[in-house]
């Protein structure tokens, strides 16, 4: 596009030598840095003012009728045409980079910039501007472990794409649906249903009831119990697209994806948490595992799928039950921080000593919501930083 904007100037300054013949300097000089700042204007208005000479030249047998000529000044050319170059190269080096505020993407001197091959959108927003700020990694995404209590709800936003993973119990559903609203946000693009317990999906009717949910990703394991039913019965009432996902589903969500690397439908693993939906999110080089309920076999299963597990951040299986985590799926995830979603003083223990001594053996940091509140882990692409307690 850089091309075309320097041919635009180019032929700019041809008009400019042209009408400073025919018309008077001044307009010849307004066209000129028209054609500086927005080639197409300038060539648009000469062409113009051609036709409209012709046309009353054709009149008047008179050429120069609508402009007076002037003499020719062919060093007043030059002076305009250096002072452009030093316009243009001041405009290269000096005009601030498309960034990031309040989610908006600015485009400083819009009109300059559009002339060097910025397509604008309804939004003020540009194709090559947006894709600027995914390579630069500028946009961060936010991964709230939210404290439930004895259950998990992990809240994804870059934004713009919001994704919840679980809501813990009933009796959370309200305190979800609180922290989401607390952060100003109506609509939820995806829900993932990691599995059909309580402690999982039990508080999703309230989310599906405050927020415009547009889809939900399912385990495809079914259950006899009540909060199962209601689960199914609120998607169907709140009009909710419904996804029983498989492995290596994935989707993009602006400037983040999850993938789906378990459960395989294909496969018949023992007990609804081993067929629990594991995803990987990916933010820039920032990778995080979310497991679900995920024990040895469903862990045996997704290291012999081969997909990369390999991520910065694990989402521990199973609330740090010993009935997961094993040495081997940890040395292949091998993750610098591990999360544990576990309620204070819960009933099984969790999480267990065995899984604690793991993990502290790799110096992985330990992050517990019955011990730090709510969790914030920030990624800006290459890097995170984690806030507790917030
Ligand atoms: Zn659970």
């Amino acid at each position: 596009m850089l091309t075309f904007y320097l041919i635009g100037v180019l032929l700019t300054y041809l008009i400019f030598l042209h009408t400073q013949k025919h018309h008077s300097l001044s307009v010849s000089k307004i066209l000129f840095f028209m054609g500086i700042i927005f080639p197409p204007v300038s060539i648009a208005l000469y062409i113009f003012i051609f036709l409209a000479n012709k046309k009353r030249s054709k009149a008047t047998k008179n050429q120069k009728v609508l402009f007076s000529p002037l003499p020719k000044k062919q060093y007043k050319a030059v002076l305009l045409l250096f002072l452009s170059v030093i316009v243009f190269l001041g405009n290269c080096f000096y005009s601030v980079q498309p960034h990031l505020y309040n989610d908006v993407k600015i485009i400083p001197l819009s009109i300059i910039n559009s002339s060097r091959g910025f397509v604008y959108n309804d939004n003020g927003n540009s194709d090559a501007a947006i894709e600027e700020i995914k390579q630069s990694g500028e946009s961060e995404v936010d991964i709230h472990f939210i404290d439930v209590g004895q259950g998990d709800s992990i809240f994804i936003t870059d934004g713009n794409k919001k994704v919840l993973v679980d809501a813990g119990t009933q009796n959370a559903g309200n305190e979800v649906v609180d922290y989401i609203q607390n952060l100003g946000v109506g609509k939820i693009h995806l829900v993932v249903a990691t599995h059909p317990h309580a402690d999982h999906i039990g508080g999703l009717g309230h989310v599906f009831n405050n927020f415009q949910v547009k889809k939900v990703w399912d385990s495809g394991q079914s259950h006899t119990s009540a909060t199962y039913q209601s689960y199914l019965q609120s998607i169907e009432e709140n009009n909710i697209d419904f996804l029983i996902v498989d492995a290596g589903h994935k989707k993009e969500l602006g400037n983040y994806s999850l993938k789906v690397l378990g459960p395989n439908q294909d496969e018949d693993l023992e007990g609804l948490n081993n067929n629990s939906i594991v995803a990987k999110l990916k933010h820039g080089e920032i990778t995080a595992l979310l497991t679900g309920d995920v024990e040895k076999e469903g862990e045996n299963a997704l290291l012999q799928s081969e997909r990369c597990l390999n991520s910065d951040i694990l989402k521990v299986g199973h609330h740090g039950s010993r009935t997961s985590t094993t040495k081997e799926f940890l040395k292949k995830v091998n993750p610098s921080v591990a999360v544990i979603q576990v309620g204070e003083k819960n009933r099984y223990g969790h999480p267990h000593e065995e899984t604690l001594e793991k993990l502290m053996l790799k110096d992985i940091d330990i992050y517990r919501n019955d011990i730090h509140g709510n969790i914030l882990i920030t990624s800006d692409g290459a890097k995170y930083s984690t806030q507790l307690g917030s």
